[in-house]
Protein backbone atom coordinates (compact mmCIF):
# COMPACT_ATOMS: atom_id res chain seq x y z
CA UNK A 1 0.00 0.00 0.00
CA UNK A 2 1.81 3.65 -0.76
CA UNK A 3 2.17 5.42 2.10
CA UNK A 4 1.31 9.45 1.27
CA UNK A 5 3.32 10.58 4.41
CA UNK A 6 5.48 9.96 6.95
CA UNK A 7 5.81 10.66 10.29
CA UNK A 8 7.69 13.27 12.02
CA UNK A 9 6.22 13.80 15.50
CA UNK A 10 5.39 11.08 17.95
CA UNK A 11 3.98 10.81 20.71
CA UNK A 12 4.49 7.69 22.79
CA UNK A 13 2.27 4.88 24.00
CA UNK A 14 2.05 2.17 26.20
CA UNK A 15 0.18 -0.74 26.68
CA UNK A 16 -0.38 -1.84 30.57
CA UNK A 17 -0.29 -5.24 31.79
CA UNK A 18 -3.51 -7.39 31.39
CA UNK A 19 -3.86 -6.85 35.53
CA UNK A 20 -3.32 -3.31 35.23
CA UNK A 21 -6.15 -2.91 32.40
CA UNK A 22 -8.11 -4.93 34.64
CA UNK A 23 -7.57 -2.76 37.07
CA UNK A 24 -8.44 0.39 34.99
CA UNK A 25 -11.51 -1.28 33.57
CA UNK A 26 -12.75 -2.07 37.06
CA UNK A 27 -12.18 1.87 38.27
CA UNK A 28 -14.00 2.94 35.24
CA UNK A 29 -17.27 0.92 36.20
CA UNK A 30 -16.76 -0.78 32.77
CA UNK A 31 -16.97 2.40 30.84
CA UNK A 32 -14.49 3.11 28.64
CA UNK A 33 -15.80 6.59 28.53
CA UNK A 34 -14.59 6.94 31.92
CA UNK A 35 -10.57 5.71 31.50
CA UNK A 36 -8.31 7.86 30.83
CA UNK A 37 -6.79 8.49 27.27
CA UNK A 38 -3.56 7.75 28.80
CA UNK A 39 -4.14 3.91 29.55
CA UNK A 40 -5.60 3.09 26.13
CA UNK A 41 -3.15 1.54 24.03
CA UNK A 42 -4.99 2.33 20.58
CA UNK A 43 -7.99 4.77 21.10
CA UNK A 44 -10.97 4.01 18.10
CA UNK A 45 -13.44 5.78 20.37
CA UNK A 46 -14.03 8.35 17.66
CA UNK A 47 -12.48 10.07 14.69
CA UNK A 48 -13.44 13.72 15.68
CA UNK A 49 -11.23 15.88 16.30
CA UNK A 50 -8.43 13.49 16.87
CA UNK A 51 -6.54 13.75 13.53
CA UNK A 52 -2.67 14.55 13.36
CA UNK A 53 -2.04 18.11 11.70
CA UNK A 54 0.56 18.46 8.94
CA UNK A 55 3.57 20.14 8.94
CA UNK A 56 2.18 22.82 6.72
CA UNK A 57 -0.84 22.98 9.56
CA UNK A 58 1.39 23.46 12.03
CA UNK A 59 3.39 26.28 9.82
CA UNK A 60 -0.05 27.52 9.81
CA UNK A 61 -0.31 27.90 12.97
CA UNK A 62 2.44 30.25 13.96
CA UNK A 63 1.10 32.32 10.80
CA UNK A 64 -2.32 33.07 13.20
CA UNK A 65 -3.57 36.92 13.96
CA UNK A 66 -4.71 37.34 16.96
CA UNK A 67 -7.24 40.17 16.28
CA UNK A 68 -10.70 40.29 17.22
CA UNK A 69 -11.99 41.80 14.21
CA UNK A 70 -10.50 41.58 10.59
CA UNK A 71 -7.56 39.02 11.28
CA UNK A 72 -5.51 37.83 8.18
CA UNK A 73 -6.60 34.55 9.58
CA UNK A 74 -10.36 35.04 8.54
CA UNK A 75 -9.45 36.21 5.00
CA UNK A 76 -7.10 33.08 4.13
CA UNK A 77 -9.88 30.72 5.86
CA UNK A 78 -12.80 32.81 3.38
CA UNK A 79 -9.98 32.34 0.38
CA UNK A 80 -10.41 28.74 1.10
CA UNK A 81 -14.01 28.17 1.89
CA UNK A 82 -14.86 30.02 -1.49
CA UNK A 83 -12.92 27.72 -3.52
CA UNK A 84 -14.17 24.93 -2.19
CA UNK A 85 -17.50 25.24 -1.09
CA UNK A 86 -18.48 28.83 -3.22
CA UNK A 87 -21.05 30.11 -0.68
CA UNK A 88 -21.58 33.60 -0.58
CA UNK A 89 -21.51 34.20 3.32
CA UNK A 90 -19.91 32.17 6.04
CA UNK A 91 -18.91 32.06 9.62
CA UNK A 92 -16.48 30.52 11.99
CA UNK A 93 -17.78 28.75 14.67
CA UNK A 94 -16.08 26.12 17.34
CA UNK A 95 -17.16 23.54 16.67
CA UNK A 96 -20.14 21.91 14.50
CA UNK A 97 -22.68 21.51 16.78
CA UNK A 98 -22.84 25.11 17.09
CA UNK A 99 -23.25 25.32 13.86
CA UNK A 100 -26.14 23.60 13.95
CA UNK A 101 -27.20 25.40 17.19
CA UNK A 102 -26.70 28.70 15.36
CA UNK A 103 -28.24 27.44 11.97
CA UNK A 104 -31.88 25.36 13.52
CA UNK A 105 -32.32 28.12 15.88
CA UNK A 106 -33.02 30.81 13.63
CA UNK A 107 -34.59 28.64 10.78
CA UNK A 108 -36.77 26.44 13.18
CA UNK A 109 -40.17 27.35 15.01
CA UNK A 110 -42.22 25.21 17.22
CA UNK A 111 -43.90 22.37 15.29
CA UNK A 112 -41.74 22.57 12.22
CA UNK A 113 -40.30 19.23 10.54
CA UNK A 114 -36.45 18.93 9.00
CA UNK A 115 -36.04 16.44 7.00
CA UNK A 116 -32.66 14.77 6.31
CA UNK A 117 -31.52 10.92 5.44
CA UNK A 118 -30.10 10.61 9.07
CA UNK A 119 -29.96 13.14 11.92
CA UNK A 120 -26.37 12.95 13.32
CA UNK A 121 -27.19 13.04 17.24
CA UNK A 122 -26.07 16.31 17.98
CA UNK A 123 -27.94 18.04 15.14
CA UNK A 124 -31.18 15.74 16.20
CA UNK A 125 -30.95 17.31 19.36
CA UNK A 126 -30.68 21.17 18.08
CA UNK A 127 -33.61 20.43 15.86
CA UNK A 128 -35.26 19.18 19.16
CA UNK A 129 -33.91 21.94 20.96
CA UNK A 130 -35.22 24.30 18.02
CA UNK A 131 -38.57 23.09 18.78
CA UNK A 132 -38.56 21.50 15.25
CA UNK A 133 -39.12 17.72 14.56
CA UNK A 134 -36.09 15.94 13.04
CA UNK A 135 -37.62 13.00 10.18
CA UNK A 136 -35.20 10.54 9.04
CA UNK A 137 -35.54 9.53 5.43
CA UNK A 138 -32.76 7.50 4.65
CA UNK A 139 -33.35 4.66 2.13
CA UNK A 140 -34.66 1.16 3.41
CA UNK A 141 -31.49 -0.40 2.43
CA UNK A 142 -29.44 1.22 5.23
CA UNK A 143 -31.35 -0.43 8.32
CA UNK A 144 -30.09 -3.92 6.44
CA UNK A 145 -26.94 -4.87 7.64
CA UNK A 146 -25.29 -6.92 5.70
CA UNK A 147 -27.07 -5.28 1.98
CA UNK A 148 -24.43 -3.96 -0.25
CA UNK A 149 -25.43 -0.58 -1.67
CA UNK A 150 -22.59 1.83 -3.44
CA UNK A 151 -24.51 4.76 -1.59
CA UNK A 152 -26.14 3.71 1.07
CA UNK A 153 -26.53 6.88 2.70
CA UNK A 154 -28.93 8.04 0.03
CA UNK A 155 -31.89 10.34 1.05
CA UNK A 156 -35.44 8.18 -0.08
CA UNK A 157 -36.92 11.25 -2.65
CA UNK A 158 -40.52 10.19 -2.69
CA UNK A 159 -40.77 10.11 0.87
CA UNK A 160 -39.35 13.49 0.73
CA UNK A 161 -42.06 14.89 -1.54
CA UNK A 162 -44.76 12.81 0.34
CA UNK A 163 -43.47 14.34 3.27
CA UNK A 164 -43.87 18.11 1.45
CA UNK A 165 -47.07 17.25 0.30
CA UNK A 166 -48.79 15.92 3.19
CA UNK A 167 -47.45 18.39 5.81
CA UNK A 168 -47.22 21.43 3.74
CA UNK A 169 -43.90 23.86 2.93
CA UNK A 170 -44.75 26.30 5.09
CA UNK A 171 -43.46 23.55 7.73
CA UNK A 172 -40.36 22.84 6.11
CA UNK A 173 -37.82 25.40 7.36
CA UNK A 174 -35.33 23.41 5.45
CA UNK A 175 -33.94 19.83 4.02
CA UNK A 176 -30.99 18.72 5.10
CA UNK A 177 -28.31 15.81 3.77
CA UNK A 178 -25.41 14.32 5.39
CA UNK A 179 -22.37 13.25 3.42
CA UNK A 180 -21.06 11.17 4.43
CA UNK A 181 -24.21 9.37 6.60
CA UNK A 182 -22.18 9.23 9.93
CA UNK A 183 -25.54 7.66 12.00
CA UNK A 184 -25.71 5.18 9.18
CA UNK A 185 -22.00 3.72 9.34
CA UNK A 186 -20.16 6.46 7.24
CA UNK A 187 -21.84 5.31 3.86
CA UNK A 188 -22.20 8.32 1.39
CA UNK A 189 -24.82 9.83 -0.98
CA UNK A 190 -24.07 9.73 -4.97
CA UNK A 191 -24.25 12.80 -6.36
CA UNK A 192 -27.51 11.75 -8.96
CA UNK A 193 -29.20 11.67 -4.95
CA UNK A 194 -27.71 15.58 -4.33
CA UNK A 195 -29.21 16.37 -7.53
CA UNK A 196 -32.52 15.01 -6.79
CA UNK A 197 -32.94 16.55 -3.19
CA UNK A 198 -31.64 19.98 -4.57
CA UNK A 199 -34.34 20.38 -7.46
CA UNK A 200 -36.98 18.82 -4.80
CA UNK A 201 -36.22 21.75 -2.46
CA UNK A 202 -35.55 24.19 -5.32
CA UNK A 203 -38.91 23.35 -6.41
CA UNK A 204 -40.63 24.15 -3.27
CA UNK A 205 -38.55 26.89 -2.52
CA UNK A 206 -36.82 25.43 0.53
CA UNK A 207 -33.59 26.01 1.57
CA UNK A 208 -31.16 23.21 1.05
CA UNK A 209 -27.91 22.64 3.60
CA UNK A 210 -25.19 19.85 3.76
CA UNK A 211 -24.04 18.64 6.84
CA UNK A 212 -21.07 18.75 5.23
CA UNK A 213 -18.69 16.95 8.00
CA UNK A 214 -17.34 14.03 5.97
CA UNK A 215 -17.54 16.06 2.79
CA UNK A 216 -14.12 14.70 1.37
CA UNK A 217 -14.96 11.10 2.08
CA UNK A 218 -18.09 11.37 0.34
CA UNK A 219 -16.36 12.76 -3.11
CA UNK A 220 -13.55 10.01 -3.11
CA UNK A 221 -16.39 7.39 -2.67
CA UNK A 222 -18.28 9.47 -5.93
CA UNK A 223 -14.91 9.47 -8.11
CA UNK A 224 -14.37 5.44 -6.99
CA UNK A 225 -18.03 4.41 -7.60
CA UNK A 226 -20.66 6.83 -9.65
CA UNK A 227 -20.31 6.69 -13.58
CA UNK A 228 -18.64 9.34 -14.65
CA UNK A 229 -16.79 10.95 -12.00
CA UNK A 230 -13.95 8.54 -12.26
CA UNK A 231 -11.80 11.47 -13.93
CA UNK A 232 -13.01 14.32 -11.80
CA UNK A 233 -10.52 15.53 -8.78
CA UNK A 234 -12.32 15.41 -5.33
CA UNK A 235 -12.39 18.98 -5.78
CA UNK A 236 -14.20 19.24 -8.56
CA UNK A 237 -16.43 17.18 -7.31
CA UNK A 238 -16.99 18.96 -3.93
CA UNK A 239 -17.52 21.97 -6.04
CA UNK A 240 -20.07 20.10 -8.17
CA UNK A 241 -21.61 19.31 -4.70
CA UNK A 242 -21.60 22.62 -3.16
CA UNK A 243 -23.08 24.26 -5.74
CA UNK A 244 -26.36 22.18 -5.28
CA UNK A 245 -27.19 23.44 -2.16
CA UNK A 246 -27.79 26.73 -0.27
CA UNK A 247 -26.08 26.30 2.65
CA UNK A 248 -23.78 23.78 5.11
CA UNK A 249 -22.71 23.25 8.54
CA UNK A 250 -19.64 21.55 9.07
CA UNK A 251 -17.46 20.39 11.86
CA UNK A 252 -13.56 21.07 11.15
CA UNK A 253 -12.70 18.15 13.34
CA UNK A 254 -14.20 15.65 10.81
CA UNK A 255 -12.65 16.50 6.97
CA UNK A 256 -10.74 19.68 7.90
CA UNK A 257 -8.01 17.33 10.07
CA UNK A 258 -8.10 19.81 12.75
CA UNK A 259 -8.47 19.37 16.84
CA UNK A 260 -11.58 21.94 16.86
CA UNK A 261 -13.36 24.43 14.76
CA UNK A 262 -16.34 24.52 12.52
CA UNK A 263 -17.82 26.19 9.94
CA UNK A 264 -21.54 27.49 8.73
CA UNK A 265 -22.09 28.43 5.42
CA UNK A 266 -24.84 30.00 3.60
CA UNK A 267 -25.84 31.90 0.24
CA UNK A 268 -28.57 34.11 1.41
CA UNK A 269 -27.57 37.88 3.01
CA UNK A 270 -30.60 37.72 4.65
CA UNK A 271 -30.13 34.59 6.59
CA UNK A 272 -26.70 35.51 7.28
CA UNK A 273 -27.50 38.77 9.26
CA UNK A 274 -30.06 37.11 11.20
CA UNK A 275 -27.10 34.08 12.26
CA UNK A 276 -24.98 36.38 12.86
CA UNK A 277 -26.97 37.83 15.62
CA UNK A 278 -27.08 34.42 17.00
CA UNK A 279 -23.21 34.02 16.51
CA UNK A 280 -21.88 37.02 18.53
CA UNK A 281 -24.60 36.13 21.37
CA UNK A 282 -22.96 32.93 22.08
CA UNK A 283 -19.38 32.09 19.59
CA UNK A 284 -18.14 35.65 18.92
CA UNK A 285 -16.95 38.05 16.30
CA UNK A 286 -18.37 36.79 13.10
CA UNK A 287 -14.55 36.96 12.41
CA UNK A 288 -13.08 34.56 14.66
CA UNK A 289 -16.30 32.57 15.96
CA UNK A 290 -15.13 31.07 19.19
CA UNK A 291 -11.72 30.19 17.48
CA UNK A 292 -8.17 31.39 17.80
CA UNK A 293 -6.83 32.80 14.43
CA UNK A 294 -4.51 30.23 14.45
CA UNK A 295 -7.10 27.66 14.49
CA UNK A 296 -8.79 29.09 11.25
CA UNK A 297 -5.38 28.92 9.76
CA UNK A 298 -5.05 25.40 10.16
CA UNK A 299 -8.49 24.71 8.86
CA UNK A 300 -7.79 26.57 5.74
CA UNK A 301 -4.68 24.43 5.25
CA UNK A 302 -6.43 21.07 6.38
CA UNK A 303 -9.31 21.53 3.65
CA UNK A 304 -7.15 21.05 0.89
CA UNK A 305 -5.37 18.50 2.47
CA UNK A 306 -8.56 16.67 3.10
CA UNK A 307 -9.69 16.48 -1.02
CA UNK A 308 -5.69 15.53 -1.70
CA UNK A 309 -5.99 12.08 -3.35
CA UNK A 310 -3.60 10.11 -2.06
CA UNK A 311 -4.71 11.25 1.29
CA UNK A 312 -8.24 10.00 0.55
CA UNK A 313 -7.03 6.93 -0.74
CA UNK A 314 -5.01 6.05 2.31
CA UNK A 315 -7.51 7.16 4.22
CA UNK A 316 -10.48 5.10 3.18
CA UNK A 317 -7.75 2.71 2.65
CA UNK A 318 -6.94 1.98 6.33
CA UNK A 319 -10.69 1.97 7.32
CA UNK A 320 -11.47 -1.11 4.30
CA UNK A 321 -7.98 -2.59 5.30
CA UNK A 322 -9.43 -2.81 8.79
CA UNK A 323 -13.24 -4.25 7.46
CA UNK A 324 -11.47 -6.69 4.96
CA UNK A 325 -9.35 -8.15 7.45
CA UNK A 326 -12.20 -8.66 10.07
CA UNK A 327 -14.12 -10.39 7.57
CA UNK A 328 -11.67 -12.73 6.38
CA UNK A 329 -11.68 -13.42 10.17
CA UNK A 330 -15.15 -14.58 10.48
CA UNK A 331 -15.89 -11.56 12.67
CA UNK A 332 -19.12 -9.60 11.39
CA UNK A 333 -19.31 -6.56 9.99
CA UNK A 334 -21.44 -4.05 8.76
CA UNK A 335 -21.46 -3.88 4.73
CA UNK A 336 -20.08 -2.05 3.14
CA UNK A 337 -17.16 -0.59 5.00
CA UNK A 338 -17.70 3.08 5.74
CA UNK A 339 -15.28 5.77 5.52
CA UNK A 340 -14.13 6.61 8.84
CA UNK A 341 -15.17 3.78 10.76
CA UNK A 342 -15.71 -0.22 10.92
CA UNK A 343 -18.72 -1.64 12.54
CA UNK A 344 -19.02 -5.04 14.20
CA UNK A 345 -22.27 -6.69 14.91
CA UNK A 346 -22.42 -8.00 18.00
CA UNK A 347 -25.76 -9.80 18.26
CA UNK A 348 -24.01 -12.10 15.19
CA UNK A 349 -20.41 -12.45 17.52
CA UNK A 350 -22.17 -13.03 20.72
CA UNK A 351 -25.09 -14.95 19.88
CA UNK A 352 -25.14 -16.34 23.46
CA UNK A 353 -25.42 -12.91 24.90
CA UNK A 354 -29.01 -11.72 25.03
CA UNK A 355 -29.37 -7.62 24.48
CA UNK A 356 -30.81 -6.99 27.83
CA UNK A 357 -27.16 -7.79 29.09
CA UNK A 358 -25.93 -5.23 26.74
CA UNK A 359 -23.69 -7.81 24.35
CA UNK A 360 -21.77 -4.69 22.43
CA UNK A 361 -20.93 -3.33 25.38
CA UNK A 362 -19.46 -6.68 26.94
CA UNK A 363 -17.03 -6.29 23.25
CA UNK A 364 -16.19 -3.14 24.07
CA UNK A 365 -14.89 -4.00 27.29
CA UNK A 366 -12.68 -7.51 26.48
CA UNK A 367 -11.70 -5.11 24.03
CA UNK A 368 -9.87 -3.32 26.08
CA UNK A 369 -8.95 -6.10 28.73
CA UNK A 370 -7.46 -8.48 25.57
CA UNK A 371 -5.41 -5.28 23.88
CA UNK A 372 -5.75 -2.04 25.61
CA UNK A 373 -8.15 -0.64 22.43
CA UNK A 374 -10.93 1.92 23.32
CA UNK A 375 -13.59 1.43 21.21
CA UNK A 376 -17.67 2.83 21.37
CA UNK A 377 -20.92 1.09 21.90
CA UNK A 378 -23.91 1.73 19.73
CA UNK A 379 -25.95 -0.04 20.97
CA UNK A 380 -28.59 -0.78 24.17
CA UNK A 381 -26.95 1.52 26.42
CA UNK A 382 -27.48 4.64 23.71
CA UNK A 383 -30.51 3.13 22.30
CA UNK A 384 -32.55 1.08 24.38
CA UNK A 385 -35.98 2.74 26.04
CA UNK A 386 -38.83 1.75 28.27
CA UNK A 387 -41.87 1.64 26.88
CA UNK A 388 -44.13 4.25 28.56
CA UNK A 389 -47.05 2.17 28.77
CA UNK A 390 -45.78 -1.34 29.64
CA UNK A 391 -42.87 -0.64 31.15
CA UNK A 392 -41.23 -2.52 29.04
CA UNK A 393 -37.24 -2.32 27.42
CA UNK A 394 -37.59 -1.74 23.52
CA UNK A 395 -33.78 -2.72 22.01
CA UNK A 396 -32.38 -1.33 19.14
CA UNK A 397 -32.62 -3.72 15.82
CA UNK A 398 -28.58 -3.11 15.77
CA UNK A 399 -25.90 -3.89 18.50
CA UNK A 400 -23.00 -2.26 17.61
CA UNK A 401 -19.49 -1.72 18.28
CA UNK A 402 -17.91 1.13 16.89
CA UNK A 403 -14.55 1.21 15.78
CA UNK A 404 -13.35 4.42 14.46
CA UNK A 405 -10.09 6.07 12.86
CA UNK A 406 -8.61 8.99 13.32
CA UNK A 407 -7.01 10.52 10.28
CA UNK A 408 -3.20 9.73 10.04
CA UNK A 409 -2.58 8.53 13.46
CA UNK A 410 -2.55 4.71 13.27
CA UNK A 411 0.25 2.51 11.34
CA UNK A 412 -0.88 -0.39 9.83
CA UNK A 413 0.85 -2.33 12.45
CA UNK A 414 -1.96 -0.71 15.20
CA UNK A 415 -4.31 -2.26 12.41
CA UNK A 416 -2.95 -5.44 12.67
CA UNK A 417 -3.05 -5.49 16.60
CA UNK A 418 -6.88 -4.83 16.61
CA UNK A 419 -7.18 -7.77 14.11
CA UNK A 420 -5.29 -10.00 16.28
CA UNK A 421 -6.87 -8.70 19.31
CA UNK A 422 -10.12 -9.86 18.19
CA UNK A 423 -9.22 -13.01 16.43
CA UNK A 424 -7.88 -14.00 20.58
CA UNK A 425 -11.63 -12.95 21.40
CA UNK A 426 -13.60 -15.13 18.76
CA UNK A 427 -11.58 -17.86 20.11
CA UNK A 428 -12.80 -17.49 23.79
CA UNK A 429 -16.16 -15.70 23.02
CA UNK A 430 -18.47 -18.88 24.45
CA UNK A 431 -16.73 -17.55 27.83
CA UNK A 432 -17.72 -14.16 27.61
CA UNK A 433 -20.46 -12.95 30.23
CA UNK A 434 -23.17 -10.00 29.73
CA UNK A 435 -22.75 -6.83 31.65
CA UNK A 436 -26.03 -5.16 33.90
CA UNK A 437 -26.06 -0.91 34.13
CA UNK A 438 -25.83 0.11 37.87
CA UNK A 439 -26.25 3.47 36.98
CA UNK A 440 -27.23 6.21 33.98
CA UNK A 441 -30.42 6.76 32.93
CA UNK A 442 -31.54 9.14 29.80
CA UNK A 443 -30.89 9.90 26.24
CA UNK A 444 -26.73 10.57 27.17
CA UNK A 445 -26.48 7.83 29.61
CA UNK A 446 -23.75 6.07 27.28
CA UNK A 447 -21.29 9.19 28.73
CA UNK A 448 -21.92 8.50 32.32
CA UNK A 449 -23.29 4.68 32.84
CA UNK A 450 -21.52 2.43 35.15
CA UNK A 451 -21.63 -1.61 34.61
CA UNK A 452 -20.97 -4.28 36.84
CA UNK A 453 -20.15 -8.04 35.00
CA UNK A 454 -22.60 -10.97 35.02
CA UNK A 455 -21.52 -14.21 36.40
C1 LIG B 1 -19.39 15.28 14.33
C2 LIG B 1 -20.63 15.57 13.60
C3 LIG B 1 -21.42 16.69 13.92
C4 LIG B 1 -21.11 17.60 15.11
O1 LIG B 1 -19.86 18.17 15.04
P1 LIG B 1 -19.02 18.49 16.38
O2 LIG B 1 -17.80 19.20 15.86
O3 LIG B 1 -18.72 17.20 17.05
O4 LIG B 1 -19.87 19.38 17.21
C5 LIG B 1 -22.54 16.92 13.17
N1 LIG B 1 -22.90 16.11 12.15
C6 LIG B 1 -22.16 15.03 11.80
C7 LIG B 1 -22.58 14.17 10.66
C8 LIG B 1 -21.01 14.72 12.51
O5 LIG B 1 -20.28 13.65 12.18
Amino acid sequence: MFKPYKIKVVEPIKLLSRAEREQKLQEADYNVFRLRAEDTYIDLLTDSGTGAMSHAQWAALMEGDESYAGARSFYRLEQAVKEIFGFRYFMPTHQGRAAEHVLFSTLVKLGDLVPNNMHFDTTRANVLAAGGQPVDLVIEDAYDPSKEHPFKGELETHALEALIKRDGRERIPVIVLTITNNSGGGQPVSLKNIKAVSEIARTHKIPFFLDACRFAENCFFIKEREPGYSKKKPLEIAREIFSLADGMTFSAKKDAIVNIGGILAMNSEELYWRCVQKLILFEGFPTYGGLAGRDLDAIAVGLYEALDEDYLRDRIGQTRYLGERLKAENIPIIEPIGGHAVYIDALRFLPHIPQREFPAQALVIELYREGGIRSVEVGSTMFAKRDEKTGQEIYPKLELVRLAIPRRVYTQEHLDHVVETLREIREQRAKMRGFKLTAGEGPLRHFVACFAPLR
